[in-house]
């Protein structure tokens, strides 16, 4: 649906050169739900906004919808944005117009008559659960609301294939994600939108993405699947930023007050819900002392991470160690 060759932009200025995108190479496919992540001047905006060619590229080809977009120019590039939805972290609704003329706005240049803009409007007020609000002004509403109409607007051309996203959830709060991040899927799921989000929030990669790009400096470090991307990351850099989404550190005093040998078991797919650890335990004369622990969803599949001391006769801890070598994803002594 979308494909980046070689794509670099660099910007120049008086006294510096800023090479914001390195020789981006990779594919979007239709119906994915796709995420770039990676941390804050990486180059994800700059890149996210060549697609729509908002953002020129300096070098490179960028395909949409098979066809070569790169040097497109007047009626070409205006019949390109209207098949590419944009939404924004804050929305950028126009506080003068109400919610019903925010979406019809999108449809100035459609041909359609006034009849036919007001049945779309009403359509996508009802697609986003916001038909109560055609009145309302912007100013009247809460950030997922807001949110929701920018979605509405963002897909009011019915061709409408891609819809792009600049960190559509930063500004909510975790009850709103949800919410607003329920309604991308079923953009993607009823009306067969292709999503392309980038976003500095490693959950909303997991929550609803099929695919993810790791970008650090201007380059893509890691591309794949997002349950192996985010379970098995090959980069050291996408290892650096998933364990510093963790975020996890032993309190000293628990680590001082618990004796024993302190092991991190990660349990991946199916075996995140068995009962590994209380039947290899159990088998041998050792105790354990849970520390710390999650299981996580990525897509619908599980993934636990679990911080344990083992207590007991060595030569058992270290069989039991290696009995959770063989039955778990990994088993490691800290
Ligand atoms: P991200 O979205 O990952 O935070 P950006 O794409 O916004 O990263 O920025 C990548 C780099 O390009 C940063 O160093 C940023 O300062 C620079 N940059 C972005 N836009 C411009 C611009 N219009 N002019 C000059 N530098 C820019």
């Amino acid at each position: 649906m979308v494909e980046f060759k070689n794509v670099s932009v660099t910007f120049r200025q008086k006294d510096n050169t800023v090479e914001a995108v390195k020789n981006v190479s990779f594919k979007i496919n239709k119906g994915d739900i796709f995420g770039i992540v990676g941390g804050s001047g990486a180059g994800k905006s700059t890149l996210l906004r060549t697609i729509n060619l908002l953002q020129e590229v300096t070098s490179g080809t960028l395909i949409v919808d098979g066809e070569d977009v790169t040097g497109y120019s007047g009626a070409r590039l205006r019949n390109l944005r209207k098949s590419i939805g944009m939404i924004f972290q804050h929305f950028n609704l126009a506080a003068s117009r109400t919610v019903a003329a925010n979406i019809a706005f999108a449809l100035k240049d459609s041909n359609k008559s006034k009849e036919e803009i007001d049945k779309r409007v009403k359509e996508m007020l009802e697609f986003v659960n916001l038909s109560d609000k055609a009145g309302t002004y912007p100013s009247k509403l809460s950030g997922g609301q807001k949110q929701r109409v920018a979605i509405a607007r963002a897909l009011a051309n019915d061709n409408t294939k891609i819809l792009i996203c600049d960190e559509p959830t930063s500004a909510l709060d975790a009850e709103t994600t949800a919410s607003v991040l329920q309604l991308l899927k079923e953009v993607n799921k009823k009306l067969g939108v292709t999503i392309i989000i980038i976003t500095h929030e490693l959950d909303v990669v997991k929550t609803i993405c099929n695919r993810t790009a790791v970008m650090n400096e201007g380059r893509v470090v890691e591309i794949g699947e997002v349950y192996p991307v985010f379970t098995n990351p090959k980069s050291d850099f996408t290892r650096q930023l998933i364990a510093h989404s963790q975020d996890f550190a032993i309190p000293n005093q628990i680590n001082e007050d618990i004796k024993g040998t302190l092991v991190k078991i990660t349990y991946l797919g199916d075996g995140a819900t068995k009962s590994v650890l209380s039947d290899m335990t159990k088998e041998s004369d050792i105790r354990y002392n849970i520390i710390h622990g999650k299981i996580e969803y990525i897509g619908s599949k599980p993934a636990g991470i679990l911080y344990i001391k083992l207590q007991g006769d060595k030569s058992n801890i270290e069989s039991v160690i290696e009995k959770l070598k063989d039955n778990t994803y990994s088993t490691e002594v800290i």
